[in-house]
Parts: C-alpha cells; sequence; structure tokens
C-alpha cells in the first residue's frame, strides 16, 4: 500500500498514544496519590484518636484519684455529694460505684448501678492503686465498658466506668474524606469499641486489596487505635477525580483527533495527495513494448502507471493503484494517463497503424459507458486511431455486473477498440469470462509463464490455455517473460506475442520512441507515404 496510508495510520496510532498515557498515567497518579493521602490521612485519625482516648481516660483516673485519697467508701450523703462533683469534672463517666471486697456493688455514686462482667484481664496503670479492665454489661449484645478500679487497703474499691462509645473523639466523624473503621483495642481484652463512620461500611470489605489501615499503640494504657479505610470507601471517596480525569482524557483525545484530521486534512491525506498529483501531471505512463516472437517485430506496448514525484522519485502502482480505485480517483487519473499517451505517442502511432496502445481497466470502469465517451472524446480527435487501442480488464477482482460490463466491452468494440483479459488464470472468472464478456485478447498471467521449465502441471496450464485461445479465435499475449527459454518453449507452442524484462520493462516515453524507431525505422516513410494515414494527420493538425 501507499506511503501515505502508512504515516496516515501512524499519525492515528500516534494521537491514540498521545492520548491514552496520560490518561493511564493520570489515572495511576490519582490512585497512587489517593492511597498516599488515605494513609496520610489514617495515620493522623490513629494518633490524634488515641490522645483522646488517653486524655479521658487520664481525666477519669484523676477523679478516681482524687475521691479514692478521700477515702470514698461510705456511701453517706457527702461521698455521695462528692462523686457528683466528679461527674461535673468528667461527662463522658457512666458511673462511679463503691464495690466490698468480694468487688459486689455495694452503692453506686453517681449513674445507674450496674452488674459488671470482667472480660480482660487488670492491667496497671501508672497509679499503683488503679487499675484498667475491660467488663461487659448484659448478657444479651452485651455492652462494653472500660473499668478504673481503685482498692483500698480491705480490699473495697471504687470504680469509675466509662462507656467505649464515649472514648471516641467526635470529630471522628468529619475527619476523613473516604469513610473508614476505627477501633479501640485493649490488651488480652480484645476490641473494646469499634466506630463505622459511614453507613455503608462493614468490617469486611469487598476489595481488600485497596484497603489500608494505621494503627498506634499507647504509651501509658495498654491500648491500640486501629483505624482502616476498605477499598470500597476509599474508591466511593475518591471516584470523581477519576472521573473527570477520564472524561477530561476523553475531551482531550477528540481535540487531539480533530486537530489531526484537520491537520491531515491541510498537509492533504493520501488520498487528496492523490488527487493534487493528478493535477499536477505527477502520474505518467510508461510503456512496456509487446513483441511478435515469431518475427522479433514491436506490436505495440501497454501502457502502465508511475507516480513521478516532484524530488523525482518514481512510485511503482502497488502503492497507489488500489486506494485510487477505492477513492475513485482511478477515473480522473486514467483520463489523464489516456490525454498524456495520446499526445506522447500521436507521431510514432499515427505513422505505424498496426501498432497497439494498452490501458489498464478496473472493475468500476465498466459498469456504465462513461469510459466509452472518454475513449471517444479523447482518441476519435487525436492521431492514434481508435483501432490501435486495447484496454485491458484484470480477471483478478470479480466484475460485479457481468450484463453490464459485457455492454461496455461492446462498445469498446464498436469503436474499433479491443478489449483483452488480464491476468487470466489467476482470478475467479476464467473461461465462462471469455465466454460471457467477449473479449477479443487473453494475456496469460506471469504465474504461467514462470512455472515453464520447472513444474509439469502449470505447463500443462500453459498448454491448455494456448489451445483454448486457439478454440475461441482470441489473441494470446504471454506477460511477464524473463527468459530466452520461455520465449522458445512459448514461440513452439504457437503463441505469438509476448511481453516482459526479456525485451523491456515499461518505459518512459523517450525511450519508448525511440525503441520503436529503432525497431521499425522504415515504417515512418512507409507510413507517412501510405494513402490510409493522410486523413488521420490532416484530422489531427
Ligand atoms: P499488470 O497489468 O498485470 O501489469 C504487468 C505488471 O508486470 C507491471 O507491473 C509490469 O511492470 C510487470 N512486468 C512486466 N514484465 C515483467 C517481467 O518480466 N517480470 C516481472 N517481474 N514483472 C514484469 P507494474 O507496472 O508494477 O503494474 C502493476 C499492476 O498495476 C498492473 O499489473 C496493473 O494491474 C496495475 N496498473 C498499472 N498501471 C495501471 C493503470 O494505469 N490503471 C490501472 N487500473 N491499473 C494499473
Ligand atoms: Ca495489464
Ligand atoms: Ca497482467
Amino acid at each position: 500500500m501507499y506511503d501515505a496510508e502508512h504515516s496516515w495510520r501512524q499519525t492515528l496510532l500516534t494521537a491514540l498514544a498521545v492520548v491514552a498515557a496520560p490518561i493511564v498515567g493520570l489515572n495511576a497518579l490519582l490512585a497512587f496519590n489517593t492511597m498516599t493521602t488515605a494513609e496520610r490521612e489514617i495515620d493522623g485519625v490513629a494518633k490524634s484518636t488515641l490522645a483522646v482516648v488517653e486524655q479521658r481516660i487520664d481525666a477519669a483516673a484523676t477523679q478516681l484519684i482524687l475521691l479514692g485519697l478521700k477515702g470514698i467508701q461510705s456511701c453517706g450523703s457527702t461521698d455521695i455529694e462528692r462523686m457528683h462533683a466528679s461527674e461535673v469534672a468528667a461527662r463522658f463517666i457512666a458511673e462511679i460505684a463503691v464495690t466490698d471486697a468480694s468487688g459486689q456493688l455495694v452503692c453506686s455514686g453517681f449513674g445507674t448501678p450496674r452488674v459488671v462482667r470482667a472480660v480482660s484481664p487488670e492491667h496497671g496503670t501508672t497509679s499503683p492503686d488503679v487499675t484498667l479492665s475491660a467488663v461487659a454489661i448484659g448478657s444479651e449484645l452485651p455492652e462494653r465498658m472500660l473499668r478504673l478500679l481503685w482498692r483500698y487497703p480491705d480490699g473495697g474499691g471504687l470504680r469509675v466506668l466509662i462507656a467505649n462509645e464515649e472514648l471516641f473523639p467526635h470529630f471522628l466523624r468529619s475527619r476523613m474524606t473516604s469513610g473508614f473503621i476505627a477501633e479501640i483495642e485493649l490488651m488480652n481484652g480484645g476490641v473494646l469499641s469499634r466506630k463505622l463512620t459511614s453507613a455503608g461500611l462493614s468490617g469486611r470489605d469487598s476489595a481488600p486489596m485497596l484497603a489500608i489501615s494505621g494503627a498506634v499503640v499507647s504509651q501509658r494504657y495498654p491500648l491500640k487505635v486501629e483505624v482502616s479505610a476498605p477499598g470500597s470507601a476509599l474508591l466511593d471517596a475518591n471516584v470523581m477525580p477519576f472521573v473527570y480525569a477520564n472524561v477530561g482524557g476523553l475531551a482531550f483525545a477528540l481535540f487531539v483527533t480533530l486537530v489531526a484530521v484537520l491537520v491531515g486534512r491541510r498537509t492533504g491525506g493520501p488520498i487528496r495527495e492523490i488527487a493534487d498529483g493528478i493535477r499536477k501531471g505527477e502520474f505518467v505512463p510508461y510503456y512496456q513494448p509487446v513483441i511478435d516472437i515469431t518475427s522479433g517485430k514491436i506490436l505495440g506496448c501497454e501502457v502502465l502507471v508511475r507516480w513521478v514525484k516532484r524530488d523525482g522519485r518514481v512510485v511503482p502502482p502497488g502503492r497507489f493503484i488500489s486506494l485510487a480505485e477505492a477513492s475513485g480517483e482511478i477515473f480522473p487519473m486514467t483520463v489523464a494517463l489516456m490525454e498524456r499517451a495520446r499526445d506522447d505517442m500521436a507521431e510514432v502511432y499515427a505513422s505505424r497503424p498496426a501498432l497497439k496502445l494498452g490501458f489498464n481497466l478496473f472493475a468500476g470502469h465498466f459498469e456504465n459507458l462513461t469510459i466509452v465517451d472518454d475513449v471517444r472524446r479523447i482518441f476519435e480527435p487525436s492521431r492514434i486511431r481508435l483501432s490501435q487501442l486495447m484496454l485491458e480488464v484484470t480477471e483478478r477482482q470479480p466484475l460485479p455486473d457481468i450484463p453490464r460490463a459485457r455492454l461496455v466491452i461492446a462498445k469498446l468494440q464498436a469503436l474499433g477498440a479491443r478489449v483483452a483479459l488480464d491476468d487470466v488464470g489467476t482470478g475467479h472468472g476464467g473461461l465462462s469470462y471469455l465466454l460471457k464478456l467477449g473479449v477479443d485478447v487473453m494475456k496469460m498471467d506471469k504465474m504461467f509463464v514462470d512455472a515453464i521449465g520447472t513444474d509439469r502441471y502449470s505447463v500443462a496450464i500453459v498448454d491448455s490455455m494456448v489451445k483454448l485461445a486457439e478454440d475461441m479465435n482470441l489473441d494470446l499475449i504471454a506477460e511477464g517473460v524473463e527468459t530466452i527459454e520461455q520465449v522458445e518453449y512459448l514461440r513452439g507452442k504457437g503463441v505469438r506475442m509476448a511481453q516482459g524484462y526479456v525485451f523491456a520493462p515499461p518505459l518512459p516515453a523517450r525511450s519508448f520512441k525511440d525503441l520503436v524507431e529503432a525497431m521499425s525505422p522504415q515504417s515512418r516513410n512507409r507510413a507517412g507515404r501510405s494513402p490510409a494515414d493522410l486523413p488521420a494527420q490532416k484530422a489531427s493538425a
């Protein structure tokens, strides 16, 4: 395929890369940022939660020590009053009570007296008279509380209960962008309390890979605060930046594509480049001689297009013909080639009326009669006779509408032109094409010529093609003849016409004309004197 199409695809791929890379990068960056931000937030929340927990236990312990030092143990009215006073000092205290040596409740100085059950060992604290432990209240759905206990020498005691709920600071809910789970854990007492800051959270998360957590351990109490943000919560909280990034990326993609398309249009794009090339006369006919292998005479030529670029590069048709056909540029290109060939060859052909000038047409040319009008318009007034023209239709691509193609061929023949079926043996057409289309000439594909001297089967095909041409009364041209052996074999089989590198490659106009002049020098004079040529020469003068 043609270069520019490569660069076109490359442009598209580059545009895709330009777009995909930032989106992927941005997403990765956002994900990383989300993780590190969340990690920082979690550490911060865990630390400040622990600070509050410690402060509250400190405050409760201070009240307990004050009461204990005063020897509050009797449940008398003064003692009760003092206990009440403690409540004002530490509002989060749920109960202050006096217990006897066996640990049984004597009286409650503040709050509802509760029957408690220890659920952890008693841990010492910084004060030698105070211990800390976890207790449970109630049997069904037991509530957990933290118990600070002051012991008198006689075994009796004073206890303070703190509802675990009260240990969590109020700011907790508002501190983080994502929902999270905070837990306070007492050594050997399990989780005292758990706080979920968002209703959708549960202890177990569906995307544990993404979950992040942080923990801090108290230096004063056997406590640990652990905070974790499950993946789902992180995603929920951060989904908007991702949406913005991707929507933004896609908008950017559209923008880049649009710019690429506009720039592509400006600079042409491959089809536009072909159209420009046609306008500037860059599609040039080259001429490959067709030789009579029985006499060595030149019979004519086939026109093969070349794209001669401004820098002098000569691009072969394989690089642009299919794009020209697919885009319809082949129609003006064919017209331009015919006009150019007419001008190049007028002189040489006018004086040698037997020479044939062949053009390649494609399936699209056989869908309506435009080509018939073009051929007549270009050649009727010229010095090249319509009878000198040969139009080739390839068997490689199927003709979509055979009856219509038959009509176009008949009209071309009615003008006096001959029609050849090209690349015979390569396509799906075969014998039925030859019969239905009513062509005058068969061009045997190079593939079969190549097989000469190698493979018996293919040689048999050559033989049968020669026979077929004879039976159908068609001329046969062998294509792609490269060796003397092939020429000899073909000649031996009765093939008269051949084309190929063994004689000449496709030549620029000047070289082809020189070749004709050299191979049939007298015919010019003879033709010049021939009365048959005079009207044609006059007509175009
Ligand atoms: P094609 O019509 O079968 O033309 C014969 C191709 O074989 C030409 O290739 C010619 O240069 C090459 N050739 C001739 N003799 C030999 C040989 O001895 N050995 C080898 N290896 N190759 C040989 P080219 O010029 O590259 O053209 C390729 C194809 O492009 C043509 O195949 C034809 O289908 C298409 N094409 C060329 N010019 C035109 C045009 O003006 N219009 C259309 N529609 N198609 C064209
Ligand atoms: Ca051809
Ligand atoms: Ca061919």
